[in-house]
């Protein structure tokens, strides 16, 4: 039998993850800040709270999928927030993006209400959410983990066990400066090629074609042709996540000399495009 899980943050990833935790036989609490965004999983059988507090008394385990911290900060601790019902032995999973710092820190604010926290961030994008294929990166005592598998695996394709809580974060953190790096070396590399005269579908396949081949280049090909960014991971939230990334690697004396100069171009970036279109800021400084 499935657990009453209460899911928080309904955007681009939250709903279609919220709407396999339902086809995996869970029973579902919603509360999202823009009520309109529940409607589609109030429909196909979930229910709406009108305030995070009243999710957190019908639920046993919480799911949080919100934009960062100050998200998850309102959430806990604004009117009605979480802090505000008896949250002793609930288990709260935040599977957003946060500094692994942040996530530490979490974890101990949550331990003084008797709550379990698992610090697990996912990787993949909107795609991989609806198709319930994310790889979810989780921080966190093993037992914790074992016993949200079930709903984890409902959202995902495979668990990462990375180690107490902030290591998912910490994961995500390697995972998205690679991810905004490979990106933008591709957006440069094309602009080049576009530059000196060839043809962007050629540029693009024969990048494929070789050694340099890969899932992401494949994803991003037909946004690069075109010139057109529909968005899947917006621009903006991998312009946080740098921020994000600059402050771990500082936390852990990493140098970050190219996730530094990656992190500028983002800055300047359409915020509300796929973070594919970092390519229109090699455009505009052509
Ligand atoms: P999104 O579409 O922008 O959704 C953000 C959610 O956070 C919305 O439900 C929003 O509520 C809520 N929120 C923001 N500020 C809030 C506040 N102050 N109080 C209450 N709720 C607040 O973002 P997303 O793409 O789903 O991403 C969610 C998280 O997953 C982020 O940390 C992101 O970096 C990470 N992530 C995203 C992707 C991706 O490809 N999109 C992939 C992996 C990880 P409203 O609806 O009211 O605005």
């Amino acid at each position: 039998m499935g657990e009453n899980i209460g899911f928080i943050g309904l955007g681009i990833m939250g709903a279609p993850m919220a709407a396999n935790l339902m086809r995996a036989g869970h029973a579902l609490g919603v509360y999202n800040r823009s009520p309109g965004k529940a409607a589609p999983l109030l429909a196909a059988g979930a229910t709406a709270a009108p305030s995070p507090a009243a999710l957190a008394g019908a639920s046993d385990t919480i799911v949080l999928m919100l934009t960062g911290p100050a998200a998850i900060d309102a959430v806990l601790a604004g009117e009605g927030g979480l802090l505000a019902a008896d949250l002793a032995g609930r288990c709260i999973i935040n599977m957003g993006t946060v500094p692994p710092a942040y996530a530490v820190e979490l974890g101990k604010r949550l331990a003084g209400h008797g709550v379990t926290l698992i610090d697990a961030p996912v990787s993949g994008s909107k795609a991989p959410a609806e198709a319930g294929t994310l790889l979810v990166l989780a921080g966190g005592e093993p037992a914790a983990i074992d016993a949200a598998e079930p709903v984890l695996l409902a959202m995902g394709k495979a668990v990462v066990r990375c180690g107490r809580i902030g290591t998912g974060s910490a994961m995500k953190m390697a995972v998205n400066l690679l991810l905004a790096t490979m990106m933008t070396g591709l957006a440069e590399a094309v602009n080049l090629g576009e530059k000196s005269g060839l043809d962007t579908g050629l540029l693009l396949d024969t990048m494929l074609a070789g050694p340099l081949g890969c899932g992401l280049f494949a994803m991003k090909r037909d946004m690069l042709v075109n010139h057109a960014y529909p968005v899947q991971f917006p621009l903006r939230h991998m312009a946080k996540d740098l921020g994000f990334i600059t402050q771990a690697a500082q936390d852990a004396g990493a140098p970050l000399p190219l996730g530094q100069t990656v992190a500028g171009l983002y800055a300047h970036g359409p915020e509300d495009l796929d973070f594919a279109a970092v390519k229109r800021v090699y455009e505009a400084m052509s």
